[in-house]
């Protein structure tokens, strides 16, 4: 039976097209876009495409447009046997995540893919991102699609999206996956790198949740962070999660003053969690004095985990309603290979 794979386009620079006396990339056009995509029409397999009403620069999405995107591939999920995504790059990697988290035992591929080039640009990366990433849905084995999971596609290399990050706004190779291996590498064939990938149960069904609460608040530590600094944000900002992005291992400075305002922050009943801000390695909470002291005041270990992924998940467990142990309990976990 031949295959079909629904291709959503949500904007991004991908469909972009220069304004004639600006020369900024502006507006959208989804049909220019398809048509510069002619070997669609070569592709064994029927390929519907359709573009959400708003496309937008990928800066601009917001939770609400994760849940959109959600509740459309889950309203069309038993049509097809693949979804592709073209998504502007800057914030592909929150949408996946998100994605990741609100999708239970997924037993389809959606694959997020876009490029650093317009589709109508002479140099373009669009064609084999979308190219491949398209041949990349439609792998199966005995018709059970190869990869069960949400990923982003660029420049040769499929990441799982929950492991993904932006990082380089002018090359090619726009995204990298550096606390896990690619899950497809694309050259003259599409290796498949079998054993890590998401193993679903079919015989299971695949859910969907659109609950997202996003009180959560992203702070990235740097040398001159004062103690009235973070008090008055503590006091003016509305957050139920606090990501703290520490150095290296986990680790943060050592004033005296800081534990006193984290434990007022957890009696308040808010969650703290601990991400790096290194792309590669692991929080280890414990190994220096700074990292000791989150860790004793139990404040919750973000792992391996990106940045992207930390920020989603806290996101889409505040929206399922858990109470304060249950969030650690469950954001310590893993659900769909974000961490191991
Ligand atoms: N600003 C654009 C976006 O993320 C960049 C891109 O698509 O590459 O939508």
């Amino acid at each position: 039976m031949e295959q079909k794979l629904l291709l959503v386009y949500t904007g991004g620079t991908i469909g972009m097209v220069k304004d004639k006396d600006t020369g900024v990339l502006m507006p959208f056009d989804f049909d220019h876009l398809l048509a510069q995509i002619p070997q669609l029409e070569s592709i064994e397999a029927q390929i519907d495409a359709i573009s959400v009403p708003q496309p937008k620069d990928s800066a601009d999405m917001e939770p609400k447009d994760w849940q959109f995107l959600g509740k459309l591939i889950y309203s069309k999920f038993m049509q097809y046997d693949g979804f592709v995504v073209l998504h502007g790059t800057d914030t592909m990697s929150y949408t996946a995540s998100a994605l990741s988290f609100m999708f239970t035992n997924l037993k389809k591929p959606i694959i997020f893919t876009g490029s650093q080039l317009p589709v109508g640009d002479i140099r373009t990366d669009a064609l084999e991102n979308v190219l491949t990433a398209i041949q990349i849905a439609l792998l199966n084995e005995n018709g059970a699609p190869s990869v069960n999971e949400v990923g982003v596609y660029f420049d040769s290399q499929l990441f799982r999206g929950n492991r993904s990050t932006k990082i380089s706004s002018d090359r090619f190779k726009a995204f990298a996956s550096p606390n896990f291996p690619a899950l497809v590498t694309s050259g003259v064939s599409l290796k498949v790198n079998e054993p890590v990938l998401l193993k679903p149960n079919f015989n299971k069904a695949t859910k969907f949740s659109e609950a997202i609460v996003d009180k959560v608040f992203l702070l990235k530590i740097h040398p001159g962070i004062t103690q009235q600094m973070l008090e008055q944000l503590c006091e003016t900002v509305d957050f139920d999660v606090l990501i703290l992005e520490t150095y290296g291992s986990g680790t943060i400075f050592n004033a005296d003053w800081l534990p006193i305002l984290l434990e007022k922050l957890l009696k308040n009943g808010k969650n703290i969690i601990n991400c790096s801000q290194c792309i590669s390695g692991v929080v280890k909470q414990g190994i220096y004095e700074g990292s000791e002291r989150l860790k004793s005041l139990g404040i919750i270990s973000a792992k391996g985990m990106t940045t992207e992924a930390t920020v989603t998940k806290a996101m889409c467990l505040l929206g399922q309603k858990k109470d304060k142990n249950e969030f650690k309990m469950h954001f310590e976990a893993n659900f769909s290979g974000e961490m191991y």
